[in-house]
């Protein structure tokens, strides 16, 4: 059963969480500041004597995002096949945080499926699977962080909440609203950002530690981006920039070192829509971002596989970079209407 009542899923959740020994937590594949974030707020918030808590993520967290408490404990499914999947079978509770969709967890799609442990759900994109004991799917929320912070209250476990879980669920708001500037739709995260500085998240150390930690050379990537790779279409109001995987090789070794890229286009004046094309291994990534109206994560889902939210969202393809940008050009004539009016 998916809930947006926060105060009805606090009270579904405790007869659960009180029977519950062993519990996994588990986000998204290339997880975020919020995946992280709110993974492990609210492993601190949980872990105490009387039950196992794990923390479990398909992918390495990225370098500026491994400084968060508790990150050098995640159990990664890339580096460790085998204890992710004993973490998986020996759970009675696994709380999946910030996607909805069990095929986000790259290769633990399958123990995330067979597990005989009760799935519950705490996330803030649109149209959560039907695959959930219980959830609790708040869109309008900034974060799934946020929501955690809810939780959180929720079960009293608020008024003596630790610097280490504050520092984690202020990470993740931070992250997932670009600073404080989207995503926020009330003054609520705002008053949960002012206790979670009360308990102890040191603001400028946290912004530091995540905005100002980057290699020199994910600096000259950026500028390769912005100077040679940066295709801006006026009339469509959107720009896009590819990274072939050599590209990236020759600046950085450093996971994440493309994050943020993205966002950069946004600033140029008209621009509505945003695409970032990173060449991995065995498919393209996609990053998509929009202003207003038009919605990114319609877009990713029908033609890119993707999904997100509306004005942030991700998708991938199995052609050649080329291949996945000619087609996209090709695609956006069909969206001149939706873009000009955005
Ligand atoms: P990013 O561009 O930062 O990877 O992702 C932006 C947003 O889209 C995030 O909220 C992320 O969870 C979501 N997202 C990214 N890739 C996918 C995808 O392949 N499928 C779905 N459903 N959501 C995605
Ligand atoms: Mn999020």
């Amino acid at each position: 059963m998916i809930l947006s009542d926060k105060a009805r899923f606090v009270e579904l959740l405790i007869p659960i969480l009180s029977t519950s020994k062993n519990i996994c937590i588990i986000s998204h594949a290339n997880p975020d500041g919020d995946a992280i974030g709110s993974s492990l707020g609210l492993f601190h918030v949980l872990s105490n004597n009387e039950r196992r808590v794990n923390v479990l993520m398909p992918d390495r967290l990225p370098e500026f995002l491994r400084w968060l408490p508790g990150g050098a404990d995640v159990v990664i499914g890339y580096d460790q096949k085998a204890q992710a999947a004993k973490v998986l079978a020996e759970a009675d509770l696994v709380i999946c945080l910030d996607f909805n969709q069990l095929n986000r967890v790259n290769g633990l799609e399958e123990g995330l499926t067979k597990t005989t442990a009760k799935r519950i759900l705490i996330d803030h994109h649109p149209e959560p699977d039907d695959v959930f004991a219980l959830g609790l799917s708040v869109t309008s929320s900034s974060s799934t962080s946020e929501l955690v912070y809810d939780v959180a209250e929720g079960l009293g476990l608020t008024t003596n909440l630790s610097k280490e879980a504050a520092t984690c669920i202020y990470t993740g708001i931070m992250t997932d609203t670009g600073s404080f500037s989207y995503g926020i739709a009330s003054g609520r995260p705002f008053a949960v950002l002012a206790h979670l500085m009360d308990a102890g998240a040191e603001k400028e150390r946290i912004h530091a530690a995540v905005y100002d930690s980057f290699s020199e050379g994910r600096m000259r990537l950026m500028g390769l981006c912005l100077k040679d790779k940066m295709v801006v279409l006026p009339k469509l109001r959107t720009a896009y920039i590819s990274l072939t995987a050599a590209e990236i090789k020759q600046y950085s070794n450093r996971i994440g070192d493309t994050e943020g890229f993205v966002n950069l286009p946004l600033s140029i004046e008209g621009i509505v829509f945003t695409v970032l094309f990173v060449e991995r291994e065995d498919q393209i990534k996609l990053s998509l971002r929009s202003r207003g109206n038009f919605a990114a994560n319609e877009f990713a889902k029908k033609h890119f596989s993707g999904g997100g939210h509306r004005n942030a969202a991700g998708g991938k393809s199995t052609k050649t970079l080329m291949e996945t940008i000619a087609e996209f050009e090709k695609l956006l004539e069909g969206y001149e209407k939706e873009l000009r009016n955005a």
